[in-house]
């Protein structure tokens, strides 16, 4: 029995409620990659193509915390989405080499990443953990990608949805409205290995996330939902074209701007079909 928390009910007036982002969602996770000269050149290498395309979908960079405020002062008020890749679940004070959801949201950041697989399992964040940072960013008026996803012993093992399941119930944020949160179902074994599950066992797995969020959420229909794991150009379509699939996190290939583009291009493609 699902545990009901009044997720998505009686929500504070100040989480707002922005209209959902046009699919395809494609963001991309640059973690600890780049460089000032480096960074700034891909985002503007992004800004030039999104000023030349059509006004569809929505493209997003996540770049390092040191990049950041560069990065936004290039975007301006452009159509490149800036976000953060992890924030504290603290307002402020004494917590040395943490970054507050206020200040992404004051160095021009409009979103943030939590519960990262390698802040899960790479830095031991718990599922209490995580729903703290979501609930600090969305108070702080940014909008939360949310990760989830299995290991490869739980996959394995048969425990796909169950562990999705208990990180969902555990992890998603009082006040989850759909322009405000999205999920992206990210199996661990699939980050950067090269490895995707096949497209029918995302689209299960994105329908069993779908149900769970609409037991749980009052608008768990319209929340927007993710896929991430090995994104190339040449899988970004077949995986946007899955049910239940409004874009993507992409790792790896975000780090080049033609590749990243040319994803973002294969979703566009799918969405018309
Ligand atoms: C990620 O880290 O969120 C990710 C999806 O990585 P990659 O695309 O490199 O697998």
């Amino acid at each position: 029995m699902v545990e009901r928390r009044g997720v998505g009910r009686g929500r504070p007036a100040s989480f707002g409620n922005r209209m959902s982002l046009a699919r395809p969602v494609v963001i991309g996770n640059w973690k600890m990659n780049g460089l000032r000269a480096d960074g700034l050149a891909r985002a503007e290498a992004l800004l030039d193509r999104l000023a030349r395309a059509p006004d569809e979908g929505t493209l997003g960079i996540c770049p390092p915390a040191t990049l950041l405020a560069p990065i936004a002062d290039r975007i301006g008020g452009q159509g490149l989405l800036l976000g953060g890749q992890d924030c504290s679940s603290e307002r402020k004070g004494a917590h040395t080499g943490d970054i507050s959801a206020a200040m992404l949201t004051d160095v021009g950041c409009k979103l943030v990443i939590v519960g990262h697989s390698e802040r899960r399992h790479g830095h031991g964040e718990g599922d209490a953990l995580v729903r703290a940072k979501a609930e600090a960013a969305l108070q702080a008026g940014l909008d939360v990608i949310l990760c989830i996803g299995e290991t490869e012993e739980e996959w394995q093992a048969g425990r796909t949805t169950e562990v999705l399941d208990r990180q969902i119930e555990g992890s998603l944020p009082a006040g989850a409205s759909a322009g405000r949160v999205i999920v992206a179902y990210e199996p661990v074994w699939a980050i950067g290995t090269g490895r995707t599950p096949s497209t029918v066992d995302i689209g299960r797995t994105h329908a069993h996330i779908r149900a769970r969020l609409v037991d749980l959420v009052t608008q768990g229909a319209d929340l927007r939902l993710l896929y991430g794991g090995s994104v190339k150009a040449k899988n970004a379509g077949e995986i946007m074209a899955a049910g239940d699939v409004e874009g993507v996190l992409v790792g790896g290939a975000s780090l080049d701007a033609d590749e990243f583009w040319a994803i973002f291009e294969a979703g566009r493609a799918s969405g018309r079909g």
